[in-house]
């Protein structure tokens, strides 16, 4: 099929962009197009007028201050793999992103696509989460900061409003004694949608003992997630090989996947196990307090 004609709106700042869509909110932004151009391809979206970001400089920058790291919405997936301040203070991002489609689509594809898309597979979204990352959106009405475990509704659903752009994605600062590990299960090795991934991130302090814990999971329920009862199992019973055990079942109970051309329900459900245990494991290893 091909392209169907549309009309293309090349803002080139972003307070001409907010205009523009708050005259007519309908208008769909484009970013990377690596969704958004399959879709209408494929006649799964209809739009009459796109909204290009191509040409906002100011969406693409990466800035770190004393608080937070901050990442412009229209940041390349590989320009997150080659920013050392996301390297030091979101390194499970960049490990995510490591494994991204394929270099091709990761110089296109952007970080604030990826999320604003929603799919249940979005690949950065379980690090953002385990990141405890917030999502910043403007209009003309104002900004508005949305912790990003909120952003997602449901499948290609947001909090985002219709005249609203993602700018940005705020992360806090990492802190000492952070450790964290990522796997993607995908059926190939590269260009591959995750059947499942999953994030893990704790802090552990000067005793090796676990302070905080997140576990964030992709592609196993309508929308990526933080697993909060196998989190607390960490932080109730410490960084230890059993207790990895357990966050690992109490991850997979709280998925609720669906059967697809990429795998069925109960697979998802005893990989998501198997990831997650391995992704402990490997925290453990790191600085787990051995108990
Ligand atoms: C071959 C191939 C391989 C892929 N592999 C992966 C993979 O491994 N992992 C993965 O997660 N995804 C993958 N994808 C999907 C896609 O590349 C990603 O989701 C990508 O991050 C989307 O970003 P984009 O900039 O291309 O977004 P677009 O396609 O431009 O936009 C996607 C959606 O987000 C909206 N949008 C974009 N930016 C904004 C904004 N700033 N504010 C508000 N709305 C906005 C658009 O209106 C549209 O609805 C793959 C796609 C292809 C074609």
């Amino acid at each position: 099929m091909t392209l169907p004609a549309f009309e293309l709106v090349q803002p080139r700042s972003l307070r001409d962009a907010i205009d523009a869509l708050a005259a007519a909110p309908g208008m769909e932004p484009i970013a990377g197009g690596t969704s958004l151009l399959v879709d209408l391809r494929g006649a799964r979206v209809k739009a009459e007028t796109l909204l290009d970001l191509g040409r906002i400089d100011e969406l693409r920058g990466i800035t770190i201050d004393s608080h937070e790291l901050v990442i412009g919405a229209m940041a390349t997936i590989a320009d997150v793999l080659k920013n050392p301040a996301v390297a030091e203070h979101a390194p499970l991002l960049v490990e995510a992103c490591r494994l991204f489609a394929s270099p091709l689509v990761r110089n296109r594809a952007t970080i604030g696509g990826n999320l604003a898309y929603a799919s249940p597979a979005a690949d950065a979204a379980p690090p953002l989460l385990a990141l405890d990352a917030v999502v910043e959106l403007r209009s003309v009405r104002g900004r508005r900061q949305v912790a990003l475990a909120e952003f997602f509704k449901g499948v290609r659903k947001t909090a985002r409003k219709p005249d609203e752009l993602l700018v940005g994605i705020h992360i806090p600062r990492a802190v000492p004694g952070t450790l964290s590990a990522y796997r993607k299960l995908g059926l190939r090795k590269a260009d591959s949608i995750s059947v499942a991934s999953v994030a893990t991130r704790v802090v552990v302090d000067m005793a090796g003992r676990c302070q905080a814990a997140r576990i964030a999971l992709g592609a196993v329920a309508p929308v990526p997630l933080r697993v909060a009862k196998a989190e607390a199992a960490l932080t109730r019973h410490g960084l230890t090989v059993e207790a990895a055990a357990d966050a690992a079942k109490l991850a997979a109970e709280a998925t609720s996947p669906i059967d697809d051309v990429r795998g069925t329900a109960a697979y998802r459900r005893r990989v998501t196990e198997t990831l997650v245990k391995r992704a402990l494991l490997e925290l453990v290893e790191k600085g787990g307090d051995g108990r």
